[in-house]
């Protein structure tokens, strides 16, 4: 089949590889038909992520049709149509049954590189290095999906690939990012990035009970797209003091929750953010927190930190003690995609979310190296790209 490789920072090539097989009585194998390239995948492409290796198969936001079941998957059969969750859950172990999903205790063969880097090891993720398992990725032809009876949602009415594509990943981390923030009613929320988790978390902090919305980013067209279609207030932070404007704009106290929608590879101007892009390029830091130090300082007192945007490792000048003195709550975590992805499903159908109209770019999977560097650099207007593993 073909298939997504990593090869190195920059450096990703479709290829043909051997086709998936049923390794496991839970397995099943999946033909893909519509897969996307999400903001985490930059963190790899640009290579701050540990643990890759060449050959590595990327791609965790993916759905197609089941081809091929192993002997204990009883809930799915050939022919079905599912959306598969980027989180590999087991169903069973403690985690799995509070709904942690992306906490479980089964799915990471390579636990041991992940307690060696956290302390204790997560869930194993679809094409996301080996410290999460090492699972080959869905931006491919085929893939074979682990716990294949207690993960995919089967997709049994006649809804496009695009409008349920994303409840493998980006709607559901939106609206868990939104659900952290424990909204009352009157509250503001802010959110940093208006890539799609940030659109999806806007429009589900609306759906929660937010009173205000405001929206932060530099790219026009994002900005334009967090106004018009998910109804946020926006603030350009390349020409306002972020800061200082949500201090203006919620009577001096600042937003009740703040989002970090951006994560590790924030841009930012001044002394911190040259400190930790000179600290990130020498390996002193592996992230760039530039986002996170302003959405702790610009949260009222006692609110509510949601952290969506992805870490991989250390941060430096971090400010513990706004957050500590100030009384705020920290919210966090991968998303537990296998608990939304009914509730979501039924928000889909009712129109409370309209995800297929996040998508600016439909490419043929092997145009995926491209389309990395367009997303990346975001040239022509893109903010979501969808590939097509059997368009030519
Ligand atoms: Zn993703
Ligand atoms: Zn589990």
């Amino acid at each position: 089949m073909k298939a997504n490789v990593w090869h190195g920072k920059g450096d990703m090539r479709v290829e043909k590889v051997p086709d998936p097989r049923i390794l496991n009585p839970r397995d099943a194998i999946v033909k893909i038909t519509s897969t996307a390239i999400c903001g985490s995948d930059l963190h790899l492409y640009d290579g701050y992520v540990s643990t890759m290796e060449a050959g590595d198969i990327l791609g965790h936001e993916f759905m197609g049709e089941v081809v091929e079941v192993g002997s204990a998957v009883k809930n799915l059969h050939a022919g079905d149509r599912v959306v598969v969750p980027f989180t590999i859950a087991c169903g069973n172990c403690f985690f799995c049954q509070r709904h942690e999903h992306s906490l479980c205790e089964n799915s990471n063969p390579n636990a041991w590189m992940a307690e060696k880097m956290w302390g204790h090891s997560t869930a194993g993720v679809f094409g996301y290095s080996h410290l999460t398992g090492g699972y080959a990725g869905g931006q491919a032809q085929y893939a074979r999906v682990p716990y294949a009876d207690a993960g995919p949602l089967r997709i049994d009415d006649g809804l496009d690939d695009e409008q349920v594509l994303f409840l493998s990943d980006v709607l559901p981390t939106g609206y868990m990012a939104a659900e952290n923030c424990n909204i009352q009613g009157g509250d503001v929320v802010a959110v940093w990035g208006c890539g799609p988790v940030g659109q999806f978390a806007i429009q589900s902090a609306w759906l929660l009970g937010a009173e205000r919305v405001i929206a932060i980013d530099r790219f026009p067209e994002r900005l334009a797209m967090a106004r018009d279609w998910s109804r946020a207030e926006t603030l350009d932070y390349e020409a306002v003091d972020v800061a200082d404007a949500l201090r203006d704009m919620t009577g001096g106290r600042g937003p009740d929750a703040c989002i970090d929608a951006v994560g590790m590879e924030a841009h930012g101007s001044g002394v911190l953010a040259t400190y930790d892009r000179i600290r990130q390029m020498i390996r002193l830091e592996s992230d760039r927190p530039m986002v996170l130090r302003e959405v702790l300082r610009s949260c009222r007192n006692g609110g509510t930190v949601s952290v969506p945007g992805v870490y991989g490792g250390f941060i430096d000048k971090l400010p513990m003690g706004s957050v500590m003195n100030r009384a705020l709550t920290l919210k966090t975590g991968q998303t537990h995609v296998q608990r939304y992805l009914q509730p979501l499903l039924e928000r889909v159908r009712r129109g409370d979310f309209e995800p297929q109209r996040l998508v600016t770019h439909r490419l043929p999977l092997d145009d995926a190296p491209q389309a990395y560097r367009m997303f990346r650099d975001k040239q022509d207007g893109c903010v979501k790209v969808v590939l097509k593993p059997w368009l030519h």
